[in-house]
C-alpha cells in the first residue's frame, strides 16, 4: 500500500512494532495485545473565554501499557493533534522508557486548541478543567503527565494543583516538569537537550569526528531545540542552521543560540536574525552538516525530502520525525539514525528522578541530576548500539527489540488475567 506522505504517528508506530516483532520472533499473542493502548480516554473541555463566550476543546488521554510500571507521558497542545497522533505518542512513550529501563509504561496526552491564541486566564482555565476531567485515571502511581510541545512548568503546576485540589492535600508527584518553587527537579527543563547532546557526543565519536567545530542544523527553536543549541555551542559545535515554525536561519559561520533566542523573544521568531541568511525548514533539512536534529514535530522526513539529507547523522530530538519509508532512503544512503525513543528520552530520565524526589520529599543537587542522566544516556546508547552490532541493524530497529523484549519479558512474568 502506499504510504501517505505524512503518516499519522500511530500508523507509524504500528509499523515499526510488527518490523521489531518479526526481526526478534516476537509471540503473537504479546504483539496482538501490544498494538492497541489499553485505554483512550476523550474529554469535552468547556471554558469560558476572555470575551464570556464559551468553547468546547476535544482532550485525550491514552494509556499504552502498565506492564512495567505507571503510564508515564507528556501533554501537548496542538490545533492538529488528533487522537491517533496520540495513540502513536503513547505507544513511543512505552518504547522510551523501556529503552532507558526506567519503571514505566507509556502514555500521552493533548489538547485540541491554538495555545499561541490564547491568553494565560484561558489557557489556565483550559488545563485546570482537562485535569479535572482526567483525574480519575492519573495519579502518582497510575499515570503521571508531564509537558510535551507547547506545555511546559506553567501548565505542570496548574494540573497539580487542581488535582490537588480535588483530593485536599498537596500532590506534587502526581505530574513531572514542574517549576522549581513547588518540587519540580533541577535540571529538567534542559534534560531533553541534555540527553540529545550526550547522544551526539557518543555518535560523533563513532563517525571518528571531534566535536569542536561540528557543523549542526537543528529544526525547532522550542525548548528542546533552543537548550540544545546552547548546549552544543558551548562545547564549542557550530550551530549553522535554526528554524521554527516561522522559516530558517543559517550562517556558515555559526549562529550565537543565546543571541538568536533574545532576539525570537523580541520578534517571535528566529527569523531575520540579524547576520543570519533567510532559509525554508525544507532547505534546513537538506543542508551540508555533520549533524542534522529534527527537534520540531512529526513527520518532518518523509519518502518525499529523505533523498535531499547530506548530514553524516540525524538524532531525532522530536518524537516521530522521519516516517519509516524515509528511514529505508536513509538507511541505503548509509546516513546513521539515532532514535527518538533513545535520543530524547533524557525529558522522562529526569522526570523520573523528579518522582523520586518528590516521593522521597528530596531535593536533590543540579550536579547530581545531569549526571545521573548522562549516565542512563550513555549506558542506554551503549545498551542499543551492541544490540545494533550483534544483529547487524540500525539503532531504530535495535533501540524497538530492545524496548519491546523488555516490555514483553514483563507481560509474559505477569500473564495474562483472568
Ligand atoms: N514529553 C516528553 C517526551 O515525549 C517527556 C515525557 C515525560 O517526562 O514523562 O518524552
Amino acid at each position: 500500500m502506499e504510504e501517505p506522505s505524512i503518516p499519522n504517528a500511530y500508523d507509524v508506530a504500528l509499523k515499526q512494532l510488527a518490523l521489531a516483532a518479526e526481526m526478534m520472533g516476537l509471540d503473537p499473542n504479546i504483539h496482538e495485545i501490544l498494538k492497541y493502548p489499553k485505554r483512550c480516554l476523550i474529554v469535552a473541555v468547556p471554558i469560558k473565554m476572555d470575551s464570556g463566550e464559551v468553547k468546547v476543546f476535544t482532550g485525550y488521554r491514552v494509556q499504552h501499557t502498565d506492564a512495567r510500571g505507571p503510564y508515564k507521558g507528556g501533554i501537548r497542545y496542538h490545533p492538529s493533534v488528533t487522537l491517533e497522533e496520540v495513540k502513536g505518542l503513547a505507544m513511543l512513550m512505552t518504547w522510551k522508557c523501556a529503552v532507558v529501563d526506567i519503571p514505566y509504561g507509556g502514555a500521552k496526552g493533548a489538547i485540541v486548541c491554538d495555545p499561541k491564541r490564547m491568553s494565560e486566564t484561558e489557557l489556565e482555565r483550559l488545563t485546570r478543567r482537562y485535569t479535572a476531567m482526567i483525574a480519575d485515571i492519573i495519579g502518582p502511581l497510575r499515570d503521571i503527565p508531564a509537558p510535551d510541545v507547547y506545555t511546559g512548568p506553567r501548565e505542570m503546576a496548574w494540573l497539580m494543583d487542581t488535582y490537588s485540589q480535588l483530593h485536599g492535600y498537596l500532590i506534587p508527584e502526581v505530574v513531572t516538569g514542574k517549576p522549581l518553587s513547588v518540587w519540580g527537579s533541577e535540571g529538567r527543563l534542559k534534560a531533553t537537550a541534555r540527553g540529545v547532546s550526550v547522544c551526539i557526543k557518543e555518535t560523533v565519536k563513532e563517525l571518528g569526528i571531534g566535536l569542536r567545530g561540528l557543523k549542526i542544523a537543528i529544526q525547532g527553536f522550542g525548548n528542546v531545540g533552543s537548550n540544545l543549541a546552547t548546549i552544543l555551542a558551548e562545547e564549542g559545535c557550530r550551530i549553522i542552521a535554526l528554524s521554527d515554525s516561522k522559516g530558517g536561519i543559517y550562517n556558515p559561520e555559526g549562529l550565537n543560540p543565546i543571541k538568536v533566542l533574545e532576539y525570537k523573544r523580541s520578534s517571535r521568531s528566529v527569523v531575520g536574525f540579524p547576520g543570519a541568511k533567510t532559509i525554508s525548514n525544507e532547505e534546513l533539512l537538506a543542508m551540508e552538516c555533520d549533524i542534522l536534529v529534527p527537534a520540531a514535530l512529526g513527520g518532518q522526513l518523509t519518502e518525499k525530502n529523505a533523498e535531499n539529507v547530506k548530514a553524516k547523522a540525524i538524532v531525532e530530538a522530536a518524537n516521530s520525525p522521519i516516517t519509516p519509508k524515509a528511514d529505508e532512503i536513509l538507511a541505503e544512503k548509509g546516513i546513521m539514525v539515532i532514535p527518538d525513543i533513545l535520543a530524547n528520552a533524557g525529558g522522562v530520565c529526569v522526570s523520573y528522578l523528579e518522582w523520586i524526589q518528590n516521593l522521597h520529599r528530596e531535593h536533590w543537587p543540579l550536579e547530581e541530576i545531569n549526571k545521573r542522566l548522562e549516565e542512563r544516556m550513555s549506558r542506554s546508547y551503549h545498551d542499543v548500539k551492541r544490540v545494533a552490532e550483534e544483529k547487524g541493524i540500525d539503532m531504530r530497529k535495535a533501540a524497538m527489540i530492545l524496548a519491546v523484549g523488555r516490555v514483553a519479558d514483563s507481560m509474559k512474568t505477569l500473564g495474562l488475567w483472568p
